[in-house]
């Protein structure tokens, strides 16, 4: 175990082990699907209606009587009317001898129960002639092939994905239980900070981790209950989170979590009555990472140089939110890969490099200090290196996660 003078830091690996064996108590909530993509089901979802929801053609052409069509010698039809989509068929009966023209999606009338394709046939005024067979129910989608009412339309335990949502359009479901994502607040520290929006004064500088949370968030679909801001001053936060009367399931805080002497985030949160789950990983970057839980919230306190943020909300954060959802914790595609170019171990730390991985190949990125954002920002994989003394030689086999930028 790696250590400094201000006591022992825990591996990444029991970091993660330790957050997660804290987050439980899944809810359930009805969702539109629309709101819903990516959570998991609570129930099955029972279909109130069928699909295809009434007989149809599959294709452009000619209703006909089956019996009406034979194979070899010529067969002339008069076309008697036209159905096209969203047309009625009330009152319409197809009798012998005649066809109907039909467009693709329009609803098949009594009577016919085959549609002869259009590149079939030869159009002579008012007929149709032409030397095929059709079988019954050439050509034509059956109502319920595809689903039918009472049959189950998206089981229990399985994430909803787009195409998922379309089934629940064409089905008319407007409501679905689900686990319901965490409800999460962002709160950034540092006397520093101004938001992106405002001009900042000469040594200010723009709070870039507000915007990062809310994104990697959104990548989740996940919209914080609130973000704010906090000055260095001692008191601050404690008082804003007495303040709370709906506590979320999670906070993210960013900055004054390390050793300085305006360093007051673990403190205003152990003053609230939070329990420190652990405080310091072996990383690189993001040492100071702190967890901490009161009642059911959990509190994560990240480092506030910006790269810190991201590699802790990609490996820690992401992990707690997917399991708080009923999904599988930890999901960034590990991949092994060659070295483009040498990449530097910490000597005592796990590091996080962030790199570009093309065809196999990955690339560290120039820029690795935790304060450098323009390398997190071209960066699609992170390098894993365990603590080494020497470099990593380009050509070497290194083990890298792959970021997609999706959640
Ligand atoms: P701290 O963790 O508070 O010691 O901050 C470490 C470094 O990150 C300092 O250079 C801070 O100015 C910077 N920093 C802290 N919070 C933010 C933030 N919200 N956005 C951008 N940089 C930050
Ligand atoms: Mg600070």
């Amino acid at each position: 175990m790696a250590s400094n003078k201000t006591g022992p830091l825990i591996s990444i690996q029991k970091a993660l082990e330790i957050i997660l064996k804290q987050v439980k108590g899944t809810r359930t909530r009805a969702l539109s699907p629309l709101d819903a993509v990516g959570c998991v089901l609570a129930e099955d979802v029972i279909s109130p209606d069928r699909l295809p929801r009434f007989s149809q053609s599959a294709m452009d052409g000619y209703a006909v009587r089956s019996e009406d069509t034979s194979e070899g010698k010529p067969v002339l039809l008069k076309v008697a009317f036209s159905v096209f989509p969203g047309d009625s068929i009330e009152n319409l009966y197809l009798k012998n001898n005649e066809a109907f023209e039909i467009t693709t999606g329009a609803p098949v009338p009594d009577g016919a129960d085959a549609v002869i394709i259009l590149e079939d046939v030869e159009k002579k005024n008012g007929t149709i002639e032409f030397r095929k067979k059709v079988k019954k129910g050439a050509n034509i989608r059956m109502e319920g092939d595809d689903i039918r009412i009472g049959d189950i339309a998206a089981k229990k335990d399985t994430v909803i994905i787009p195409a998922m949502v379309g089934l629940f359009g064409a089905l008319g479901i407007k409501s679905v239980n689900v686990l319901a994502p965490p409800e999460i607040g962002i709160i950034t520290t540092g006397s520093e900070l101004v938001s992106p929006e405002d001009e900042p004064g000469k040594y200010q500088i723009r709070d870039s981790n507000e915007w990062s949370l809310v994104a990697l968030l959104g990548t989740m679909g996940i919209k914080p209950v609130f973000t704010k801001r906090f000055t260095d001053t001692k008191g601050s936060i404690c008082n804003y989170l007495e303040s709370i009367s709906n506590m979320p399931d999670m906070f993210v805080l960013t900055g004054g979590v390390s050793v300085g002497s305006h360093d007051y985030v673990k403190e205003e949160l152990q003053s609230f009555g939070v329990e420190t789950l652990f405080w310091r990983v072996s990383q690189k970057p993001g040492k100071p990472f702190y967890a901490g839980v009161k009642d059911k919230t959990m509190f994560f306190g990240l480092p506030g140089n910006p790269a810190a943020v991201i590699v802790c909300f990609y490996i820690y954060i992401r992990s707690a939110i997917r399991k708080y959802m009923g999904k599988q914790p930890f999901t960034l595609h590990e991949i092994n890969a060659e070295l483009d170019s040498e990449a530097k171990p910490d000597k005592s730390r796990t590091s996080f490099i962030r790199a570009r991985y093309e065809n196999n190949r990955v690339a560290p990125l120039k820029g690795q200090d935790s304060h450098m954002l323009l390398s997190f920002s071209n960066a699609n994989a992170l390098i894993v290196l365990e603590p080494k003394d020497k470099p990593c030689k380009k050509g070497e086999q290194v083990r890298a996660y792959l970021l997609d930028n999706q959640g």
